[in-house]
């Protein structure tokens, strides 16, 4: 018999399943409160009797994520992982330690289909979606590393998360359900390289999180050199699909532009995406492009990330130059499982 992924079931539908088999629907509650503190086996619910625990375990398995790799920043703390499934693929996640409290920011897909050519994950190809499951467990397995709780929920690790949609929602729906996690909307954000369909979609289910979606160029020119996707959804209909999702949800969009020396990052540039972007509720993120092995791409100098960010405000738009946190290990979101995949290595390191 092939074992069912039980922490994907919402608690309604597990109460279905424990009506169905014949056991007493109120212990389905017990059951998804242990999954979502994140236990690793049905062992560890020890006030689910021993004949209800080795059933669950003849019918289903606990998804967790292993550490394989962890790297912890010298400069803030901040934690970079490399988790294992069951099925042997790799993720990364990154613990963050701000004053308000921990974020971690989570993979949505092993791989992405997506292809931008500055970004690691996209050169590695695409593998596998992730099961709602497998996103709880890299927020529990750094919980529990870390003997921590969580407030905040990034989904902008591996992987476009609006290509698994359903997966994402099925998730977003357990990680803030009372009985489980209990992490608000208000506490998560997602980020999107800009599925227009999708991205109805999701207005459409009215969330309170926070939407970011990756621009990274003022037009059309500069945006499909360097993101595919914009072929498929140009800018102004990418645009025109934010303003229909700032209007059904109330929430300010953060668009994020990681600034390229010499392709993204002149005056022009400011000037012309200031323009594209005036009057909406929303705000500019400004990041130095993390130089992935493979491409000539480099870093915009300070000055330049300064200057381009006193234009867009200037023309009245609120845009911040992003604090990289654990910049001597983040090395972009892909490279480790990258890295990892083509040495063959197994080992838990925990690198100062
Ligand atoms: N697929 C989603 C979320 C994962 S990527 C998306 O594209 O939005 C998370 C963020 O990292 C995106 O804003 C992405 O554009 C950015 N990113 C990817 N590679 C980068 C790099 N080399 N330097 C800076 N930002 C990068
Ligand atoms: Fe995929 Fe996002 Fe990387 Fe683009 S930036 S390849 S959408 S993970």
């Amino acid at each position: 018999m092939t074992l069912e992924d039980i922490k994907s079931f919402s608690l309604e539908e597990l109460q279905e399943q424990f009506r169905q088999q014949g056991q007493p629907p109120y212990k389905a509650l017990q059951v998804y409160q242990w999954l979502h503190r994140g236990v690793s086996s049905f062992d560890e619910m020890t006030d689910i009797s021993k004949v209800l625990r080795q059933y669950l375990a003849e019918r289903y398995y606990i998804s967790v994520a292993n550490i394989e790799k962890k790297l912890v920043s010298d400069y803030d703390s901040t934690i970079k992982y490399l988790f294992r499934f069951r099925d042997g693929e790799y993720v990364e996640s990154v613990l963050m330690r701000y004053h308000h409290g921990y974020s971690i920011c989570i993979s949505t897909q092993v791989g992405c289909k997506m292809g931008c050519t500055f970004c690691a994950t996209g050169k590695s190809g695409f593998s596998r979606n992730l099961a709602p499951s497998e996103m709880l467990a890299q927020i529990q397995a750094a919980q529990r590393d870390n003997d921590i709780r969580i407030s905040n929920v990034v989904l902008m690790g591996m992987g476009e998360p609006l290509d698994n949609y359903d997966n994402v929602l099925k998730f977003l729906r357990l990680v803030s359900s009372e009985q489980g996690m209990n992490i608000g909307m208000r506490h998560i954000s997602l980020s999107t390289c800009g599925l227009v369909d999708q991205i109805y979609r999701l207005a459409d289910e009215k969330l309170q999180l926070t939407l970011s979606v990756s621009l990274h160029a003022p037009n059309d020119s500069i945006r499909t050199r360097t993101m595919p996707v914009n072929r498929k959804w140009p800018v102004e209909e990418l645009l025109k699909a934010c303003r229909y999702y700032i209007k059904q949800t109330g929430r300010r969009i953060s668009f994020e532009y990681a600034m390229i020396d010499g392709v993204n990052d002149s005056d022009v540039c400011a000037t012309e995406l200031a323009k594209r972007l005036s009057g909406m509720l929303c705000h500019v993120n400004l990041i130095p492009v993390n130089p992935v092995g493979g491409t000539s791409y480099r870093k915009s100098k300070r000055d330049r990330l300064e200057r381009f960010c006193r234009i867009l405000e200037r023309q009245g738009l609120t845009a911040t130059v992003r604090r990289t946190l654990g910049s001597d290990i983040n090395a972009s979101c892909g490279q480790l499982r990258r890295k990892h995949t083509e040495e063959g290595g197994t080992t838990v390191e925990d690198i100062r």
